[in-house]
């Protein structure tokens, strides 16, 4: 995939060269081109959280499923951006409010719409970095410090060359991203999604479509239908997502609607891409069997964190690997909340 990636890039580039003279290779994010005019961008940041993103060419604008984590990523990536296209970006939209989706907010200008759902733009107009999922990944003992920190250690041990290199590089971008996310404010939608937004393109409509609660109170599904592409953001991935801010038993279902689409590609929020619908029958599997776990824990009198330990989903551990070892915590304190009757968390 990274040999497919790299020889788009150059036929790109080549492309390019007839109508510009400044055409340049991204540095931040890596294209593959999944359709005419549609590219699918995994961020090439070391050592920062980033989320992936899906370019889509209109007929005299841009549009993008997702815009980074904060202003930096939302500057590189539109300077990416121009590599693929001399039309300027008029879109993003934010797959949900989560910060490494919607904190790029406050890097494009007044000129360039926000697309969210209902319950993000309420999320995104009060303050997102107070809540439990940022503290959980940059709040003091958030992981990214704990990272840090680490990597700090193994740095000062390293004796070889290379991996001292790499790991200084990671050190500098996760201590850069620190510092950004430290004055970041959130900005909210601009064009508020209920149900279904189409942006007509000559090649084929966007469709931006919200199906029901997920991974977060309002998940957006950026949807292509004359190209069979689909982008999920955190609701569906190639791997296991993020569950702290998640409506477990309402997941499932909006899976189903999912499916009701036509369309083979799918871009999760992040990791590879992946075709068809096997996998995520798999993952509504693993959602229910986490469910029924968990709520049998609760009913045990078992705490959250017992419970982590002692679940079993190992039996998805072919579609999803991480899944071989107990359950994550977030997953399981946000259910309990969930059972307790605590709908917003
Ligand atoms: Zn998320």
């Amino acid at each position: 995939m990274k040999m497919f990636a790299r020889s788009a890039a150059i036929a790109v580039m080549a492309a390019w060269s007839v109508s510009s003279a400044f055409a340049a290779e991204p540095t931040s994010y890596q294209f593959e081109k999944v359709a005419d005019g549609v590219y699918f961008g995994k961020p090439n940041m070391p050592g920062r959280m980033d989320c992936n993103v899906m370019v889509v060419v209109g007929d005299k604008d841009v549009l993008l499923m997702d815009g980074g984590t904060e202003k930096d990523s939302a500057q590189k990536l539109l300077a990416d951006v121009k590599t693929l296209t001399d039309k300027p970006v008029r879109y993003v939209v934010n797959s949900h409010f989560h910060f490494d989706h919607a904190g790029g907010n406050e890097g494009f200008g007044a000129d360039v719409k926000i697309i969210t759902s209902e319950y993000s733009a309420k999320r995104l107009s009060g303050n997102p970095y107070a809540g439990i999922t940022f503290q959980r990944f940059f709040g003091a003992s958030g992981t990214q410090p704990q990272a840090l920190a680490t990597m700090k250690a193994d740095l000062a041990k390293e004796t070889d060359a290379a991996k001292k290199a790499d790991m200084q590089a990671r050190i500098k971008g996760i201590e850069e991203q620190m510092a950004v996310l430290k004055t970041a404010k959130a900005r909210t939608g601009d064009i508020v999604v209920k149900d279904k937004y189409i942006i007509p393109r000559a090649a084929g409509e966007i469709q931006v479509l919200y199906m029901g609660r997920a991974h977060t109170g309002g998940d957006l599904t950026v949807y292509l239908p004359k190209e069979g592409i689909v982008a999920t953001g955190d609701y569906m991935q190639n791997g296991l997502a993020y569950m702290g801010d998640s409506y477990l038993e309402e997941w499932p279902k909006t899976l189903e609607a999912l499916k009701g689409l036509k369309f083979d590609l799918v871009i999760g929020g992040h990791g590879p891409s992946f075709h068809g619908t096997t996998k995520i029958v798999a993952y509504q599997g693993y959602l229910r069997e986490f469910a029924k776990q968990a709520a049998a824990m609760k009913k045990q009198g078992v705490s959250a964190d017992d419970a982590s330990k002692r679940m079993d989903l190992s039996a998805f551990k072919g579609e999803f690997p991480q899944a071989a070892t107990g359950a994550p915590l977030p997953g399981v304190i946000r259910y309990y909340e969930i059972l307790d009757g605590k709908d917003t968390p």
